[in-house]
C-alpha cells in the first residue's frame, strides 16, 4: 500500500509525524478541503516534503484553484513522481525522493497556461519562506589540465548536477579545440560545474578541485604540457575569490607550492560534443588526474 522508498531509511522521520500526517503521507489519505492556512498562503518561498525535506514546489507555481487544497501548476524539476492511482482513474503524486504521498495531479482543466493542477495535501508540505531567494543552481569554473579528467571526477560529487567541458580566458570568440591546442589563444581548458548550493558548497567543490589535480605543476598537468593545461580558478564574485585564496593559503602552509592562478570570470565557450563526458563515453579512467587528499 505504501510507496515509501526504503521505509527503514525514513523510520525516524515517520516517527515524528502526527497521526494525521501519517494518514496522508504513508497511508495515502486525503485531508478535508480548506483545512489549512497553506491553501491561502501567497508568500514567496518553497514548499518542501514534510517527510524528507525535498524541495517540491516553488511559490511562483501556486495558484488559487478554489478546491480547498494547495494547488500548483508546476513542480520543481524531477521532485514529484506520478503514478497511476489504485482507483484506476486518477494520477497519484508522490515525493520522488522518499515516496511520501502528496495528492493527485489533474491535467487538461485549463485553469492556468500550464494546464496542470498538482492538488496537494497541506499536511504533506512544509512551507519555507527562507528559501525563496536561494537559487537551486549555481555555476563554478575550474581549469586543472585536460578537461576530460576534471569533468570525470567533479561529476561524481553529490550535489553536482552537470559538468561541461569548454574554454575560457582567451580573447578569440568561439574557439575550437584546434585553436586552443595551438596554444596561442590564451584560453584554458575549463570545466563549468553546475551544482545545487543547498547540497554542496562552493568551498567543498573547490577543495575537490585542488585534490583531483596537482596545483603545483607550473607547465601544465601530468603529461599534458602547454598553457591551455595550466591550473586556474575563474571566480564569479568576491566571496568565491576569498574562498579560493583562503584554500591556496592553507595549501601553502602545508608546503604545496601552489601555481594555481585566480582570475575573474570570462566568457565560457562550450567544447565540441565529442569532448563532453569523454571518459564515461569511452569507459576509461583518466590518466592525468587522480584523487589525493590535501585538506
Ligand atoms: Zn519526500
Amino acid at each position: 500500500m505504501s510507496t515509501l522508498i526504503n521505509e527503514h531509511v525514513w523510520h525516524n522521520a515517520i516517527e515524528k509525524l502526527t497521526p494525521e500526517e501519517k494518514h496522508i503521507l504513508i497511508n495515502k489519505g486525503t485531508e478535508r478541503p480548506f483545512s489549512s492556512a497553506l491553501v491561502f498562503n501567497k508568500e514567496d518561498g518553497i514548499y518542501k516534503c514534510k517527510l524528507c525535506g525535498s524541495h517540491l514546489f516553488a511559490s511562483k507555481s501556486k495558484f488559487e484553484s478554489h478546491s480547498g487544497w494547495p494547488s500548483f501548476d508546476d513542480a520543481i524539476n524531477e521532485a514529484v513522481r506520478e503514478i497511476p492511482d489504485k482507483d484506476g482513474v486518477r494520477t497519484e503524486i508522490v515525493c520522488a525522493k522518499c515516496g511520501g504521498h502528496l495528492g493527485h495531479v489533474f491535467k487538461g482543466e485549463g485553469m492556468t497556461a500550464k494546464n496542470t493542477r498538482y492538488c496537494v495535501n497541506s499536511l504533506s508540505l512544509n512551507f519555507d519562506k527562507q528559501n525563496a531567494n536561494t537559487p537551486n543552481e549555481k555555476e563554478a569554473y575550474f581549469a586543472g589540465g585536460c578537461f576530460w579528467g576534471v569533468e570525470y571526477y567533479l561529476e561524481k560529487l553529490d550535489g553536482v548536477k552537470d559538468v561541461v567541458s569548454g574554454y575560457m580566458g582567451g580573447v578569440k570568440e568561439n574557439p575550437t579545440y584546434k585553436d586552443v591546442s595551438s596554444g596561442n589563444t590564451g584560453h584554458l581548458e575549463v570545466v563549468k560545474v553546475i551544482y545545487d548550493p543547498a547540497k554542496i558548497s562552493y568551498e567543498t567543490l573547490a577543495k575537490a578541485f585542488f585534490e583531483i589535480h596537482d596545483p603545483t605543476q607550473t607547465n601544465g598537468q601530468g603529461p599534458d604540457v602547454g598553457e591551455q593545461y595550466l591550473s586556474a580558478v575563474f571566480t564569479s564574485d568576491e566571496k568565491e575569490k576569498e574562498i579560493i585564496n583562503n584554500l591556496i593559503d592553507i595549501l601553502k602552509q602545508k608546503d604545496y607550492k601552489v601555481a594555481t592562478k585566480v582570475y575573474d570570470i570570462k566568457p565560457f565557450y562550450e567544447a565540441e560534443d565529442y569532448h563532453q563526458d569523454y571518459y564515461t563515453k569511452h569507459n576509461k579512467i583518466p590518466y592525468c588526474h587522480g584523487y589525493i587528499k590535501k585538506f
